[in-house]
């Protein structure tokens, strides 16, 4: 990227069909570096809840077509980490070999202690957050856990 170029921002405005807002889209040069095909697209979220326009740009610039994206979960790498899950009673080993929960949602429960967040129990457990994440979501749903923000 040459200097010139850094830091620089086109912008276009855009009538959002969802919310109904003349959008001015920020749009950064450097969308347009090594791109070796076109359309080239942009996604602009905003709004409350969030929604996205998708503008898809010519090489020239020139706005090809736009699509609107309603549903959209913003989930940033840390998001659901804080989640305390807490262990609503005992499990017992033999609850594993009785099929009442798998090998991995037993050992996210031993961690599940109130105390320690989703972020913690991956460190401890060994498992991504998101594995984790999702098996206290599991067994909250089954209820053997409490989660707690
Ligand atoms: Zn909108």
């Amino acid at each position: 990227m040459s200097a010139n170029a850094q830091g620089n921002v086109r912008k276009v405005t855009a009538l959002c069909k969802i919310c109904g807002e003349n959008l001015v889209v920020e749009v950064p040069n450097s969308l347009f570096e090594n791109v070796t095909r076109f359309p080239v697209e942009h996604v602009h979220v905003h709004g409350n809840p969030p929604h996205g326009i998708t503008l898809f740009f010519d090489k020239q610039f020139n706005i090809r077509g736009t699509e609107f994206i309603k549903n959209i979960s913003l989930q940033g790498p840390e998001t659901g980490s804080r989640v305390i899950p807490k262990k609503t009673g005992t499990i017992p080993p033999m609850a594993v070999g009785l099929g009442m929960v798998s090998k991995k949602e037993f050992r996210v429960l031993k961690f599940c202690d109130g105390k320690a967040s989703v972020a913690e129990i991956s460190k401890n457990a060994g498992i991504p957050p998101n594995e984790v994440e999702e098996t206290c979501r599991q067994l909250a749903s089954r209820k053997f856990l409490k989660l707690e923000d």
